[in-house]
């Protein structure tokens, strides 16, 4: 049986007065089932790459990942495919690259932290993700950024790669849009700055709201701290799209909240204006949205950034949402 949802799938991410949202889906294996989606998204805000690492006995090579991405952003075609790029360490430790024990995993060698101590493996990701560039509308983004040293180095880095990719003859895209995932709250902090060094940003939900309450996403017996309702993580949000938009650049919602009618309501009354989610969202979503005015969605923000506790934020936005149906 169909849902009433589906329905909604192939229209236009728009707000009920007609303001466009772009709707984009979270990747992580491109198969393809989940290719054939490709029509009703506006492209694709995540693509997480740690599938090529994970549960795999040996790391992937260059050709291996490529073609892994090329397919991506052959099916994509002009819509944007934005490559994070590996996210591993924290909780994903990997068969075929020993890492560090730690005793703190989610504040450790992390990601862009790992990525920076072991220059070759981030070099090879590089080269694969500039070369399949050429078959698409590539975007770049780095996670786990703190710093803008971090974003410094990178540039460096990326283009080093370039200038081997050709000398060495091959094709590559020459500028792609780079950009960072704000998930921890020291970068969140400084937006600003961060938004002169890149071209966009997207904001990673579920780890900022961990490193910002100090509590482990995974961890149960901590559940109650992490609190994804917090005032904290809205105002924060509100700062990090102010910062962006003031300097022209996009800014999208990448984590859990994204998919989540009630936190996307409070998302669209914030400014922001696109949210990326897994597949199986994008309906309900454009569904909601078709009923959702943005001067509504302006009120539960206000409200929602002068509430006190995660509590009152919780009940204030079910009880309007009961009102929206
Ligand atoms: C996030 O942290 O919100 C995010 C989208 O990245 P991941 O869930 O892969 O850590
Ligand atoms: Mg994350």
């Amino acid at each position: 049986r169909r849902r009433e949802s589906d329905a909604f799938e192939h229209i236009t991410g728009r707000t009920a007065d007609g303001e466009r949202v772009d709707i984009l889906m979270n990747l992580a294996a491109p198969d393809d089932e989940i290719l054939s989606r490709e029509p009703i998204v506006d492209g694709v805000g995540l693509f997480r790459t740690e599938f090529l690492y994970l549960g795999k006995n040996k790391l992937p090579d260059e050709r291996e990942s490529y073609l892994a991405y090329q397919k991506v952003l052959k099916t994509f075609g002009h819509k944007p495919v934005t490559i994070r790029t590996m996210d591993i360490g924290g909780d994903k430790c990997l068969d075929c690259l020993s890492l560090p024990q730690e005793t703190n995993p989610f504040l450790g060698l992390r990601a862009i932290r790992l990525c920076l101590k072991d220059r070759d493996l981030f070099r090879v990701q590089l080269r694969a993700v500039l070369r399949a560039g050429t078959d698409g509308n590539l975007q770049i983004m780095l996670p786990m950024i703190s710093n803008l040293e971090e974003i410094i180095q990178v540039k460096k880095i990326l283009s080093e790669v370039k200038a081997e990719l050709a000398e060495g003859g091959e094709a590559f895209a020459a500028n792609p849009q780079l950009g960072i995932m704000i998930e921890v709250p020291s970068i969140a902090l400084i937006a600003d700055l961060a938004a002169e060094e890149t071209d966009f940003a997207s904001i990673g939900t579920n780890d900022l709201c961990q490193y910002l309450m100090a509590a482990d996403r995974l961890n149960p017996d901590v559940v109650e701290c992490y609190q994804s309702f917090h005032p904290a993580l809205f105002r924060l949000i509100a700062q990090v799209k102010e910062a962006y938009h003031l300097r022209g650049k996009p800014v999208s919602v990448c984590g859990s909240m994204a998919g989540n009618p009630m936190f996307a309501a409070v998302l669209i009354g914030l400014g922001i204006r696109k949210l990326s989610m897994d597949v199986t969202e994008v309906g309900e979503m454009k569904r909601f949205l078709s009923l959702l005015t943005t001067e509504h969605a302006q009120k539960l923000a206000d409200r929602v950034l002068t509430l006190p506790t995660a509590q009152s934020v919780e009940e204030y936005l079910q009880e309007q949402m009961e009102l929206l149906g």
